[in-house]
């Protein structure tokens, strides 16, 4: 069953993703357990999230294919989603 929110002309574009938000969750998957004050909660772990997402231009891929240029660096990737943890550990969205 494929999901049809995703189908135009009965073709399913589910597997274009945008690559810059893969990049995001492995960098938070690697940074946000040393960010000292980072509760963890689901709500701050999608606040980093989406402030990370959206300072990043969108690079849109079909899955499997090979990127040859990406328009930013890991280091940039790495360096948004530590101040955007930051951001929500100074300031999160709940008490
Ligand atoms: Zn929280």
């Amino acid at each position: 069953m494929q999901n049809e929110k995703y189908v135009v002309n009965g073709y399913n574009l589910e597997h274009i993703r945008n690559l810059n938000e893969e990049r995001v969750i492995q960098a938070m998957r690697a940074l946000l357990h040393k960010v000292q004050g980072f509760d963890g909660c689901q709500l701050c772990t999608e606040d980093v999230y989406a402030l990370s997402a959206k300072q990043l231009p969108p690079q849109y891929v079909q899955v499997g294919s090979i990127v040859l240029k990406k328009n930013v660096t890991d280091e940039d990737v790495y360096a948004i989603v530590k101040k955007s943890a930051q951001q929500v550990v100074d300031r999160p969205n709940h008490d």
